[in-house]
């Protein structure tokens, strides 16, 4: 039986390292993937660094798989061999508790945790993955590209479409990096009057030509005046990874206006009285569960969405870590599979 190959963190804090392991058997409910290509994202420095409870090492990252199928557990229906399929960090869902049955499996009380942190991830060759945790990828769609709009790509489209802004409404995007060069896309695709707010006059020709209509320059002005002087935000999708520029953009809200927090900065003062009199709201979104993935993923194809990648070779998965980490990359990080 060949063996499969990935890059493992053997305790927390270490260097990633190269491995052999047998080649896993799915069990009931679980397939195997044979991986193509995997995203390297900021939540992998969770599983890298030891920083979620109850981690077990040696440990392989990767949240953002796309790969084929290769073997089915012997109680898994509707999935044959063959199939290109996606793995984002949602682990999958039972479909039979509490919360599931009530349409909330993105917070299944039986399946926990997440892709490459409570379970084996993508840096891999190979990985194994519960059924209900895969998303149809367009066939059409190429593997590398699919990738990081398996995190950065639902994680913004899915806030945008549950954020409450309709068509033609002011929607900003704070902050143009992985997910919000992504954010600026899907926000535009879903016709929005789009406003991209990030630190310094250089993203302005990037951020016009992914669809935004206008720029903010939060170094030349504060962007919540000029926000409320556009009538203020329906929404604004908050991408920064600095609590106190999020709190400073809030009062850019309009009348029912939301700011959808998608990444944990720790915690931000918000001025009530500023929310009650708006009737605006502060909420957090988890990315998505599957489905969401494979919506993320069509409309990605259909709408011709696509993040900027480097991408490096699976042995390269350190060095392509500490490229995400340096905030350099422009604009995901992608490991493509020997
Ligand atoms: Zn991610
Ligand atoms: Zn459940």
């Amino acid at each position: 039986m060949p063996k499969m190959r990935a890059m493992v963190v053997p305790k927390a804090g270490a260097q990633l390292a190269a491995e052999e392991r047998e080649v896993p058997e799915p069990g009931r409910h679980e397939v195997r993937i044979r991986v193509q290509a995997c995203g390297v994202c900021h939540s992998d420095a969770l599983t890298v660094y030891g920083h979620m409870p109850g981690l077990v090492y040696p440990r392989i990252p990767g949240h953002e798989v796309i790969g084929t199928l290769e073997a089915v557990g012997r109680d898994v229906d509707g999935w044959e061999p063959g199939t290109r399929v996606g793995v984002d960090w949602s682990p999958g869902a039972c479909g039979y508790c509490e919360a599931c049955r009530h349409g909330n499996a993105f917070a299944c009380q039986n399946i926990h945790g997440a892709t490459g942190v409570s379970s084996d991830g993508g840096y891999a060759t190979h990985m194994l993955a519960h059924v209900s945790a895969l998303a149809r990828v367009p066939a059409e769609l190429d593997s590398i590209e699919a990738a990081p709009l398996l995190c950065a790509g639902i994680t913004t489209f899915n806030a945008l479409r549950h954020s409450g802004a309709r068509a033609g409404e002011l929607v900003a995007i704070h902050g143009i990096g992985g997910l919000g060069h992504l954010g600026v896309q899907f926000a535009a695709r879903l016709g929005f009057r789009v406003v991209a707010v990030s630190r310094g006059a250089d993203k302005e020709q990037l951020a016009r030509s992914l669809g935004a209509h206008d720029y903010l320059d939060s170094d030349r002005g504060d962007p919540a005046a000029a926000l409320q002087g556009m009538g203020g935000a329906r929404a604004i999708l908050a991408t920064v990874t600095d609590g106190k520029a999020m709190q400073s953009i809030t009062p850019g809200l309009g009348p029912n206006g939301t700011l959808l927090v998608i990444g944990a900065v720790g915690t931000i003062p918000v001025d009530t009285l500023d929310l009650l009199m708006k009737r605006a709201a502060v909420k957090g979104w988890y990315s998505g569960t599957s489905v969401d993935s494979e919506d993320t993923l069509r409309f990605s194809h259909l709408n011709k969405v696509a993040s900027m990648n480097e991408v490096y070779p699976l042995e390269e998965a350190q060095a392509a870590f500490d490229r995400m980490m340096s905030g350099k990359a422009r604009f995901r990080v992608v490991l493509r599979m020997p």
